[in-house]
């Protein structure tokens, strides 16, 4: 498919299914996918590895500045990664996902100092072109100029089922009803902070993914990238 669209702004909460569906549409389109929460969890990693308090707001906004963070494409990997995750020069893909980084990276989130840092380095990934760019704030405030702007959603606990086959799959011991919770209380410190707090930009498409197959909804996201590149 050929399309002039060069941007793709996707948002939603965690474990909506986004990250998914913005990865396999880039691969559609021959796009660069870009999941803007990776940048947000190495921040998050970085400052539990220095044993930074995370509550310290100066220090945390501090150390983000000064760390080297880049992501190149997962092929010629055999580990089920999407994408190298980089930090300092280490691969530190999977140590992103563990549970400990979950539970802490909406504290350092929500910090302005380190969502300057990280949105201007996301800038920088679109300017390229032909991005497609998942996060929580790319319709809002990342790229508010998108041509096409997606927000993702499903129930609480549809997401947090999924958040549990995924850590069960990277062999993490999981208990559903703590990620239940922690899905929920993520959910309310991304809402409610002063900061670009996440909720759909005014022009963009709400899409429930709630019992339906990642499949059906790519396929119903082609036929609006296909609709858009033609009234543009
Ligand atoms: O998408 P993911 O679960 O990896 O994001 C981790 C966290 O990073 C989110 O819970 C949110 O606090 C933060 N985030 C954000 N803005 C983005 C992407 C992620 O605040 N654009």
């Amino acid at each position: 498919m050929t399309t002039n669209l060069s941007l793709i702004a996707i948002d939603g909460p965690a474990a909506s299914g986004k990250s998914t569906i913005g990865r396999l549409l880039a691969n559609q389109l021959g796009y660069l996918f870009l999941d803007t929460g990776f940048m947000y969890r190495a921040v998050t990693l970085a400052a539990l590895r220095a044993g930074i308090d995370v509550m310290d707001e100066t220090a945390v906004t501090a150390l983000a500045a000064q760390l080297t963070i880049d992501v190149t494409s997962g092929e010629g990997w055999t580990d089920g990664r999407h994408y190298t995750a980089w930090l300092n020069g280490e691969d530190v893909t999977w140590a992103l996902r563990q549970p400990e980084v979950d539970r802490n990276v909406s504290q350092v989130s929500g910090y302005p100092g380190v969502r300057q840092d990280m949105v201007r380095r996301q800038r920088e990934f679109g300017r390229r072109g032909r991005v497609v760019m998942v996060g929580r704030d790319i319709g809002t405030v990342v790229i508010p100029d998108a041509p096409l702007k997606l927000y993702i959603i499903a129930t609480p606990e549809e997401r947090a089922r999924r958040r549990w086959q995924d850590r069960q799959a990277q062999g993490y011991t999981n208990n559903y009803d703590a990620i239940l919770a922690d899905v929920q209380r993520r959910d309310t410190i991304d809402g409610t902070r002063t900061h670009s707090p996440m909720r759909p930009a005014a022009d963009a498409i709400v899409i429930d993914t709630t019992g339906r197959t990642i499949e059906e909804v790519v396929a119903e996201i082609l036929a609006i990238v296909h609709d858009v590149t033609y009234t543009l």
